[in-house]
């Protein structure tokens, strides 16, 4: 029964009953939402045929969710312990590992930082040969707190990664890798290339003989938002070849990965196809040239909002999703 305002409840069509319980959704506020879709439809359609379209969105956007959580979290879950279990299996199958935490918005920087040097202590004891991958700006650029976890990396040998963050915050950043550098530890860092700077920031990392990984990247460029990543791309690589001590591959795009080993390769520069551990991976293309693999093992931050914002910024991200949902439909139904 649906209690109308100051009226005789109504007894609700048992049609829409029926739907309500098949979903174990609640009748009444089916019957509200149904009735609500009617009214804005002119009561083109009766009121179970828009309970069946407000439930078929509904699970179309339980379907969506679901596959957020589980696909675009690139990290491997939620502890340091879940990372490590991860990379070492990757190692165990001949890949390089780089670990990186990815902190939650609620993180305060010294938390952050303590997580650093958790990572490295579990890296230099139980991945020999990884790095870890760090965020500078989320330290704030607070030299109390990172200089200790360059020194600590230094004192244990492991590499420390910067990753590529902001735009507005490249310089600081490039300045913390060589403040890293000069306390011992060994550097390497990602080059986004959506910027424009980055063919000057490769020219700087050459010079100091340290290694590059070249990202599409996810912040455009706010000088020049019109670069194409896949010929920007392209470019970094030429203009690494035959000259960076080590240039990374990072991207899961075939078309961009393929011809980017080919010319480090023919160039003779020491290279590696790099993959984040959760996105398709396109090892196989770097096995036929005999290139090594170098996995990103994120974990921490649940990676939703990461996809949401790619997801308004990319629509293609909403073709894979759809094509995974099919999949998933046909799936089930031959299952
Ligand atoms: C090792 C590594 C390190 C990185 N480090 C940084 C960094 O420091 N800073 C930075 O800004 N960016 C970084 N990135 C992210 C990168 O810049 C891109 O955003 C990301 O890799 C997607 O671009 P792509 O080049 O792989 O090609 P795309 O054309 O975007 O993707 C290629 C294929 O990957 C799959 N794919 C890509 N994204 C998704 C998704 N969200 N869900 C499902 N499938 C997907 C699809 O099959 C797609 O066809 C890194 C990427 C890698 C691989």
């Amino acid at each position: 029964m649906v209690q109308m305002n100051g009226q005789e409840p109504q007894p609700l069509d048992a049609h829409l009953q029926a739907i309500a319980d098949a979903h174990r959704i609640d009748a009444t506020h089916l019957d509200s939402r149904a009735a609500s879709l009617q009214g804005k439809l002119r009561g083109l359609i009766s009121r179970p045929s828009a309970a069946r379209l407000i439930v078929a969105k509904m699970s179309l956007r339980a379907g969506l969710t679901n596959y957020l959580v589980e696909h675009s979290r690139h990290v491997s879950g939620m502890d340091l312990s879940d990372a490590m279990a991860v990379a070492q299996q990757e190692a165990a199958n001949g890949r390089r590992v780089s670990v990186g935490y990815w902190s939650q918005p609620s993180d305060r920087a010294a938390a952050i930082a303590a997580e650093y040097a958790k990572a490295i202590d579990a890296i230099a004891q139980a991945l020999p040969g990884a790095s870890i991958s760090i965020k500078a700006d989320q330290l704030e650029f607070d030299r109390a707190l990172l200089f200790p976890v360059f020194r600590r990396a230094a004192e244990r040998k492991v590499p420390v990664h910067f990753d590529s963050q902001h735009y507005d915050t490249a310089t600081r950043a490039m300045a913390m890798l060589e403040a890293a550098r000069d306390l011992g530890a060994e550097v390497s860092a990602s080059l986004s290339s959506r910027w424009r700077r980055s063919v000057q920031d490769a020219e700087r990392l050459m010079a100091l003989k340290v290694g590059i990984r070249i990202v599409k990247g996810q912040g455009g460029d706010p000088t020049d938002p019109k670069i194409d990543p896949r010929q920007s791309f392209a470019a970094l690589v030429a203009q690494c070849a035959g000259r960076a001590s080590h240039a990374g591959v990072a991207t899961h795009d075939p078309r961009v990965a393929g011809p980017a080993l080919d010319v480090l390769k023919a160039a003779g520069t020491p290279c590696a196809l790099e993959q984040l551990v959760s996105l398709p991976r396109l090892d196989a293309l770097a096995a036929r040239r005999g290139i090594p693999v170098q996995v990103y093992v994120a974990y921490g931050r649940f990676g939703l909002p990461y996809a949401l914002s790619e997801l308004t910024r990319r629509p293609a991200i909403a073709g894979w999703i759809l094509r995974d949902l099919i999949r998933r439909l046909l799936g089930s139904r031959s299952s």
